[in-house]
């Protein structure tokens, strides 16, 4: 089965790739020749993830997976949600976004936060969606220099290290995209039956 995940975020390719049985041949936007920066103009990650997935179906004809991903911080009303790439600015810049957080956070006692991604596919005509979330706690400064995004600083329940320090087998195994991508590939499986 062929199957395009609308990104073109390298990282998170490599991750759901990882948890695809080679059953499935996941082809990329590059694959694909799909050079748009597609327009996430949503205001739930519900609708990022759909617009992402129908874009890719109606113009290249192709079944197709999204996803579009939040960190929702319980002492900042849930922000930066689903303006989380550009929390900062336009610029999307990773750094800048941590940045910005931190200094939101600063003096604040409460640093719940969880990631949830939403992923939506276009399959045969039909379309599904399935939610991943990842609770935990945001943490006074930087650590590790693994992973991307905001994970040098989201420490998840259960472990005393940050997403960028621990290996990326645990945290595919425990994450908000690898939860909605688990979800995702049982559905897949059954399917392929
Ligand atoms: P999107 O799903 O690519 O729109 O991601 C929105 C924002 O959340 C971006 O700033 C990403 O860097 C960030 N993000 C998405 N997934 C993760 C993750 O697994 N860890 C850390 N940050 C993430």
């Amino acid at each position: 089965m062929k199957l395009v995940f609308a990104t073109h975020n390298d990282h998170k390719f490599k991750e759901v790739q990882q948890l695809l049985p080679t059953t499935i041949e996941l082809l990329s936007l590059k694959d694909i020749e799909c050079f748009d920066e597609i327009p996430e103009t949503g205001d739930t990650l519900e609708e990022n993830a759909k617009i992402k997935a129908d874009f890719v179906t109606q113009t290249y004809g192709l079944d197709c997976f999204s996803d579009d991903t939040g960190l929702l911080v319980d002492a900042v009303n849930g922000a930066p949600g689903v303006y989380s790439a550009r929390y900062a600015g336009e610029q999307k810049n990773a750094e800048d976004n941590m940045t910005k957080l931190l200094a939101e956070l600063e003096g604040k006692n409460n640093r719940a936060a969880h990631f949830k991604t939403v992923v939506h596919l276009n399959l045969k005509g039909e379309s599904f969606t399935f939610n991943g979330i990842v609770e935990g706690q945001i943490t006074t400064e930087q650590h590790g220099e693994g992973g991307f995004g905001y994970d040098p600083i989201f420490k998840p329940d259960g472990y005393d290290k940050t997403f960028g320090e621990l290996p990326p087998a645990t945290k595919n195994a425990i994450s908000h995209r690898g939860r909605a991508t688990q979800k995702l590939v049982g559905f897949l499986k059954k399917k392929a039956t």
